[in-house]
């Protein structure tokens, strides 16, 4: 039997010839294509993505020596792709049908337009960020937004840090480090994305001290536990989830009670920070004011849900723990950038000024079902004209969430637009919506194999757009 020609050796000896007609990164970056590119694309860019392509090229020639293309065209187009791709949009805007408010992967609160004026405004000029100017001398940040939320959660003081996650830890690390912190079982919850009070926790250098069982926590638990090395009772909203049924915690005020008699500070991880009573919308969750009023000595909580305003984390209570906070000199790499605080102030000034409705993420949770299934009603009828027999067009009502972490069981009537067609299957609607050829992504979601559409976290200025995204996917 003849031995088959040895293929490896063919293959060693092909790619090496191929190899060298590759075009030099010289040669490629003089043909007129590249040169109108690399006046807009930066002529370093360009040379970077051209050494990329032709290392991916030789990669490709060592594994399949026939498989690529060396024509010049062939390499350009390649080149041009690489750039492109590199300079393409990345954060780009949405528009969130899905009737989640606070959408933590859609970007959470999204801010008023008063909000972003000022952004832009301390972003592109010089601010007093840390400058006072009645004496002419350095300021505190800190000034622009304590007195305000000191206010608003009837605390003597009150920072802000990066985000809430931020908060937790520097409070946990001013306070506790190295010592104990009393907390619920059922009260050890992750939030999403890695974070874990326990893990939190241990990076503080504070040493958790567990009480109770996951369903049931008593007064007494958190009194057996205390001891001389405690420094701290912590309390934590269990944000996404509920436990129900055979339940038990102590309230605030039994807490409270217990950490004046033990001489041992409470500190509240509120999660959502809600600064305004939104019982009337169906929402109860606790307002932070209800903390302080308890006695807790430190709350802390998001910017940037239920508050509506930007990626913050807010620390407020009594003052002689809230300057040592403040003191800590971890809160140097963990405090908010003056676009940040620009935002904040804007956003607390509605809640001043009882203007509730100019905070976005507030007025789509106070918009009635009534609201909702007037706009719904008229906007599936300007569709149903559009699409004429393509598609079936419903009303149907549903629930809105507000997300973000905060109240899981609590929902808000809506009447939500549900969308079938013969040619399309939900998924493939859904997912054409994501990638329009032209104008905002659309994210929606499906029930009962249907595209469903909440307008709730629709801006009224957006209809428009949602109705072309949809007639488009839909053809
Ligand atoms: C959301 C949440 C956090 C984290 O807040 P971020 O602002 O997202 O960092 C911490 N604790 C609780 C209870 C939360 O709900």
């Amino acid at each position: 039997m003849n031995p088959p020609a040895d293929p490896a050796a063919k293959m060693q000896r092909e790619p090496s010839a191929r190899l060298r007609e590759i075009p030099s990164v010289d040669e490629l970056l003089a043909r007129p294509r590249l040169v109108a590119l690399a006046e807009g694309a930066g002529r370093s860019t360009v040379t970077q993505s051209a050494r990329t392509v032709l290392a991916d090229l030789r990669e490709q020639l060592k594994l399949d020596s026939s498989s690529a293309s060396l024509d010049g065209v062939a390499i350009e187009t390649r080149i041009v792709n690489h750039v492109e791709a590199l300079l393409a949009p990345s954060l780009v805007r949405v528009i969130n049908a899905t009737g989640v408010i606070l959408h933590t992967n859609l970007g959470r609160a999204p801010l008023s337009a008063a909000a972003a004026a000022e952004i832009a405004s301390s972003a592109t000029r010089y601010s007093n960020l840390e400058y006072d100017m009645s004496s002419g001398e350095r300021g505190k940040r800190d000034v622009h937004t304590s007195r305000l939320l000191a206010q608003l959660v009837g605390a003597e003081s009150a920072i802000v840090v990066n985000n809430n996650a931020a908060a937790v830890f520097l409070v946990l690390n001013t306070l506790a480090k190295a010592a104990e912190v009393i907390v619920s079982r059922g009260e050890l919850i992750e939030i999403g994305d890695g974070f874990r009070i326990p893990d939190i926790m241990a990076e503080s250098g504070a040493v958790l001290r567990e009480v109770g069982t996951t369903n049931r926590t008593r007064i007494r638990d958190y009194e057996r536990a205390c001891n001389e090395r405690t420094r701290l009772l912590l309390r934590v909203h269990p944000s996404n989830f509920r436990i129900t049924g055979f339940t038990e915690r102590p309230t605030l005020d039994e807490l409270t009670a217990l950490g004046r008699r033990l001489q041992v500070p409470v500190y509240e991880d509120l999660g959502s920070g809600c600064l305004a009573d939104l019982a009337a919308n169906g929402i109860n969750e606790p307002v932070a004011r209800a903390s302080g009023d308890a006695g807790v000595e430190v709350v802390s909580f998001s910017g940037d849900k239920l508050l509506g305003g930007p990626q913050a984390g807010v620390i407020a209570g009594k003052r002689e723990f809230v300057e040592r906070i403040r003191r800590n000199p971890l809160f140097r790499a963990l405090r908010v950038d003056k676009l940040t605080i620009a935002a904040l102030e804007v956003t607390l000034k509605c809640y001043l000024r009882g203007a509730l409705d100019e905070i976005p993420a507030l007025r789509m949770i106070r918009a009635s079902a009534d609201e909702i299934a007037r706009r719904a009603q008229g906007f599936s009828d300007r569709l149903r004209e559009s699409l004429g027999k393509n598609a079936l067009v419903e009303i149907r009502p549903g629930f809105s969430v507000v997300g973000g972490g905060s109240t899981p069981d609590q929902q808000l009537p809506t009447q939500l637009i549900s969308i079938s067609s013969a040619r399309h299957t939900a998924d493939s609607l859904e997912a054409r919506l994501r990638k329009p050829a032209s104008g905002p992504a659309v994210v929606a979601r499906i029930e009962d194999d249907r595209l469903t559409l909440d307008l709730r976290t629709v801006f009224p200025d957006e209809d428009a757009a949602l109705a072309a995204a949809l007639v488009s996917a839909l053809s």
